[in-house]
């Protein structure tokens, strides 16, 4: 399928050119789907020698606006996994302990240990995204920030952690109808916060603070990827083919043992 998704390190983007439609590289959605359902099985057992060899990890960071579907991704790529070796973080507005450290503390935390998939559902990105739209920092901070992301998932990576980054990319008109779905439904309602439709008014805040992250954080180390995310299927699909592709590389094996399995009886 190529990689058609992964900003290049440098890359300036602009993500109104950017069909959030777009599903060229996938084929059919049937054909989509079964190549999901495949994968997901097939994260399942690599994440399993990932685990038994217990030396490396993998960390998803997924971010998007509000209703972009970072849940649903995983439900629907990591559904199959085994709920020991993957550990989902969610980033919300920091707690006053959180607060009370630099920006990276809480992510640095949540990094996932030797052998796990972590995930994280929103990061440490949103302090160059909402803190900085809202205006929650001074600029000249926020400015910082970008590098000190760069050599902060550097040192990840140096020391075991493979980082895969998906920025959900939705049209505003498909967020109107996913919110206005959560208005419709009860059982959705809990999902609805007042306080989403004041970033939906600051749409094009936020593609620019998008776009400056993507190009100032889309590294050699850890790249960036943009998913088109207005067909679900289409988003899993992307998303999973990468998970799955990444893990094939890292290549784990099943740690060797010292002693002869043949030379054990069990009485
Ligand atoms: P949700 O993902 O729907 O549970 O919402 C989490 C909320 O926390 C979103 O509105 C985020 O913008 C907000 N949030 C996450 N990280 C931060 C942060 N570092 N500073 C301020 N707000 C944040
Ligand atoms: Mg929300």
């Amino acid at each position: 399928m190529g990689d058609p998704y992964r900003v290049k390190p440098g890359q300036k983007v602009k993500l109104s050119d950017i069909d959030p439609r777009d599903t060229d590289a996938l084929g059919s959605e049937d054909e989509a789907r079964g190549r999901l359902y495949l994968d997901a099985t097939a994260i399942d057992t690599l994440q399993d020698r990932l685990y038994a060899e217990g030396k490396r990890s993998l960390l998803v960071i997924l971010q998007g606006m509000d209703t972009s579907g970072k849940d649903g991704t995983v439900r629907g790529v990591f559904n199959t996994t085994g709920p020991l070796g993957v550990q989902v973080t969610a980033f919300r507005r920091p707690s006053e302990e959180e607060m009370a450290h630099d920006f990276l503390w809480r992510a640095h935390l949540a990094a996932p240990r030797r052998g796990t998939i972590g995930i994280f559902n929103r990061s440490h990105y949103e302090d160059v995204l909402v803190v900085k739209v809202r205006k929650l920092v001074p600029a000249s901070d926020i400015e910082k920030r970008y590098d000190q992301i760069n050599a902060f998932e550097k040192m990840l990576t140096e020391n075991g952690v493979t980082i895969l980054k998906f920025m959900l990319h939705i049209s505003k008109a498909e967020q109107r109808e996913r919110l206005q779905e959560r208005l419709d439904d009860p059982k959705k309602h809990w999902k609805f916060n007042p306080g989403d439709l004041d970033d939906r008014k600051s749409w094009g805040d936020f593609m620019d603070a998008y776009e400056t992250m993507l190009h100032r954080c889309s590294t050699e180390w850890a790249p960036w990827r943009i998913v088109p995310a207005d067909r679900k299927w289409a988003r899993n699909a992307v998303i999973a083919d990468v998970v799955r592709k990444t893990l094939e590389d890292m290549n784990p094996t099943y740690p060797k043992v010292s002693w002869d399995p043949k030379s054990i009886k069990i009485v």
